[in-house]
Order: structure tokens, then sequence, then C-alpha cells
């Protein structure tokens, strides 16, 4: 270690008592040659300087000695060692450390376990009560610095201020299997010398601290528990490897099935995201393509009697309709987004009008309710080729407004909104995603003249791929909206 010193000297030896001491320890009385010490480097007589104001105080070799080349680091450390040993000599308790098995003792360790990585503390820190215990008592070749003799074993302590305990001295006390615990106080010379002179009086206080109370600063040689420790630390570490295994296998089957749960995920989305762009081009062709739209509409068209054993089976309210001319007009109205069923529309319009006005469990209408019956219910009545429902969890996912079923279904409630069956408000906000109040629950509907034009347009309705534009205009052409309007304005 090296000593940046002042050249300072604050040990020294009391030639009466032959005890070493500290500068603190002097007095006003002891001031100069009054202190009656003498250099426990050179052995000549020194003088106490107690220092003024900010000046640390020292010991200082007497001045017509002149220069001397006497070491001031080699004082204070030959004089905190032996002050050292003396306080734990006096002591009737010293405070001792777990023996400490450091991880290194396992070869076999695995390094990227960082519980393995640990030391092995045996038990727990412990105070040793002693009665006799004596400095500089020579063992088989080396002298410990303090021996606490005890009735079974006895326990040695090495005091470091800049000597360690070295290899040689090691393997000595391991031949003697001597328990030895090392305390450190190289920090202590540093510390009081940086420190102002008013905390020199605890200077004995902390130094007996570190030396018996603490253990921050103790660590165990050698204890012949050593061998027994170093088992138990392999042992641990081949537990904690069968759990670290296991550990591992498990976060690798996990991140491998988060993985794939993502993959699928991300595919599912994508086979989402093609088939809805396919779907817009169909419905985008729909729209600008007549022929392509009206043979599509063709192919969903059924035959009479099918359709009418169908509905009949349905059994709308209980009746049994005998011809199709028998099937009110209002289950038979074209609408743009019809193609998305994939039977004739007599029979998806008697299951709307069944459900929204004979079974219907509410007293109002709301399209998503009906779209969400549709896509969730009856998905074989669709034609998957035009419509995208967006499913999850089982739940539906109310599609855009661009939506063929949606737009089937609204447009349908249009017409039954402008025939009386709900609230005419359906008729001018139909996209508002409002409940709208069912007005009548029979087939006959309540508005006749909407009924009248209706019914004579459907007898001779043209090919088109907008109905509802169709119709929306012819009656608009004749003037009667304002009626609509007023019938608005009442309610
Ligand atoms: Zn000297």
């Amino acid at each position: 270690m090296e000593l940046n010193h002042s050249g300072m000297i604050y040990f020294a030896l009391k030639e009466e008592s032959n005890q070493v001491v500290h500068i603190s320890e002097m007095v006003e009385k002891d001031r100069g040659k009054a202190c009656e010490c003498i250099c426990l480097c050179c052995g000549h007589p020194l003088v106490a300087k107690l220092g003024r104001g900010k000046k640390t105080a020292h010991f200082a070799h007497l001045a017509e000695e002149g220069r001397t080349t006497c070491s001031a680091d080699e004082a204070n450390e030959s004089g905190l060692h032996k002050i050292a040993k003396e306080i734990v000599c006096k002591s009737e308790y010293i405070w001792l450390p777990p023996v400490t098995i450091s991880e290194q003792n396992d070869p076999d360790r695995n390094v990227e376990d960082y519980k393995q990585q640990e030391p092995l503390l045996l038990g727990e820190k412990f105070k040793l009560h002693y009665q006799n215990a004596k400095t500089e008592v020579p063992f088989d070749g080396f002298k410990p610095d303090v021996c606490i003799f005890r009735e079974r074993k006895n326990i040695l302590i090495e005091i470091a201020v800049t000597h360690y305990v070295d290899a040689e001295k090691y393997s000595k006390i391991k031949m003697a299997q001597m328990p030895t615990v090392e305390i450190n106080i190289a920090d202590f010379i540093k510390d009081y010398k940086e420190e102002e002179t008013d905390s020199i009086n605890d200077f004995e206080k902390k130094l007996r601290n570190n030396l018996v109370e603490n253990v921050e600063n103790k660590t165990w040689i050698y204890h012949p528990s050593e061998n027994e420790g170093i088992k138990k630390l392999c042992e641990r570490n081949r537990e904690l490897e069968i759990e670290y295994q296991q550990n591992r296998i498990k976060i690798l089957k996990e991140q491998e099935e988060r993985k794939k749960r993502e993959e699928q995920q991300e595919s599912w989305i994508q086979e989402q995201q093609r088939l809805r762009e396919q779907i817009d081009v169909e419905v985008e062709r729909l729209h600008t393509d007549e022929p392509y739209y009206l043979s599509c509409k063709a192919k969903t068209k059924g035959a009479d009697t099918a359709v009418l054993n169908c509905i009949n089976r349905l059994g709308i309210y209980n009746l049994r309709f005998k011809t199709t001319d028998e099937i009110p007009f209002f289950l038979n109205i074209p609408v743009f987004g019809e193609v998305v069923f994939n039977c004739d529309r007599r029979i998806w319009q008697t299951i709307l009008f069944e459900k929204v006005f004979y079974q219907w469990q509410y007293d109002d209408v709301n399209s998503a309710r009906i779209y969400c019956y549709f896509a969730g219910c009856r998905e074989g009545l669709l034609n998957p080729k035009f419509v995208y429902i967006w499913k999850k969890k089982g739940k539906v996912k109310f599609s855009p407004e661009e939506d063929l079923l949606r737009c089937a279904i609204e447009e349908y409630l249009v017409h039954l909104s402008a025939l009386g069956f709900i609230d005419i408000r359906y008729y001018f906000y139909p996209y508002s995603g409002l409940n709208h109040r069912i007005m009548h629950r029979s087939l006959k509907p309540l508005r006749r003249n909407y009924a009248t034009f209706l019914e004579g347009l459907l007898m001779r309705f043209p090919d088109t791929n907008s109905p509802f534009q169709y119709i929306q205009e012819k009656w608009i052409s004749l003037g009667k909206e304002i009626e609509f309007i007023q019938n608005l304005d009442t309610l």
C-alpha cells in the first residue's frame, strides 16, 4: 500500500511505560519534550507538537538532531499495528464474520447462473467471548499477531496494516489447521490523515470498533470447516444447476410458444388483410360492372317452390303461403348488397322481417344487431366471396360502412321505415347507428302510399346494380317525400 504521507509521526513509544501511544492521547502538559516519547523507528527521543488552529498534531524528532533518515510511515505502521494488537488482547470479546466459501472453489459452477456465482456463508457472524489472548506467541514457524486461547480450539487474529498474510504464512497456518481471521485496518492511517483535528479524539474509539465490533473488514483466512464448506458449496451448486436447467427449458419453451403464437397472429392478420382487400375489389366491381352484378344476383335467385317451402318452414307469424304470389311484396325488395346472401332474397328478407317484427325481443331496431345476427348465427347464408366478417373470440366486429352485408340490411330497413314498420327517422338517418322504434307488428304496411308506389314499381323493375338509387329517384320525382318530412316534424 502506498502511503501518501506528510512525513508526520502519529505514534510513539512512551519510554517509561513501554506503551505505544497515539498523538491524540497527548494533553497540554505533554507538549514538547514533556511527552517523554521515543521514535518507534529509530529509538531517538521525540517531541509532541500539539498544533494550534488548523495544524495537525504530531510527533517530531528533536530539531537539534537535524534531518533524519527515519521513516514516518514505518513508525506509524508499527505504532498502529502495536496499538491494534493491544486493543484485541485487552478486549473480552470480538465479533467474527461467518466463514465464507468463495464460489471460486467450485470449478464446475455454471457462471451463467448468478446464484452459483454467490459465495457460500457458513452460519452467521458471531460474538466470541474470551479471557485469554496473547501477542507474538510462536507456532510452527510463524507468529500470529494475536492468539485467542480457548478450551477447544484457539483462534488466531492477523492484523493487516500494510502487510497481508502471504502464501508462505498461509500454508503454515493451513498446516497447523488453526482457524485464522485477518482484520484489515489499512484504511485507518489514511482515514486519520485525511481528517480534521477535532476527530482525533475519536481515534481510539473508531479503531476499537473496527477491531472488535465490526465484521465488514474481517475475513477468515483459514478455517477447518473450509473443506466441508467447499463440499457444501458444490452440492448447493449441483442443486442450483438442476433448477437452472429446468428453468432454462421452461423459458425456451415459453419463448418458442410465444413466437409461434405471434407468427400465427401475424399470418392471421395478413390473411384477414388479404381477404379484406380481395372483397374490396369484388365490391368495387359490383358497383362499376353492371353485367357482373346482375350475373351474381341471378345466382342467388331460387326456384319458387324451394323458396316457398323454405319460407313456410320458417313459419313467419304462423302464416303459410300457398303460392309465391301470396308472399308480401316487401319481402322481395331488391337492394344493392343482396349478393352477399347465398339464397333468394325472399328468404333472407323473411328471416329479417320475422326476427325484427315478430320475434324480436326489443322495442326498437338497430342495424348493428341485425348485422351481428346474420354474421354470427347465419354464416352459411352468406357468400364469403363478398362479405368480410371480422371475428375474434366468438364476437363479431361491426364492419365498415362499405360492407355489403351492412349495405343490404340498411337499404332494406330504409324501405321498412318508409312503409311504416319502423320509425320514419330511419329513412332519413340510416347510418346513424341509433336505435329506431318498431312502429307496427303486422303484415300490413302502415304507410299505404309508399306501399302502393313500391309494389307497382317492383312489378316492372329494371335490371340494375343500383336498385336503391332507382327507387329513391322515382319516389322523390313523385314529390311525395314532403309527406315524410311533415311526418318527421310531427314526431
Ligand atoms: Zn526515528
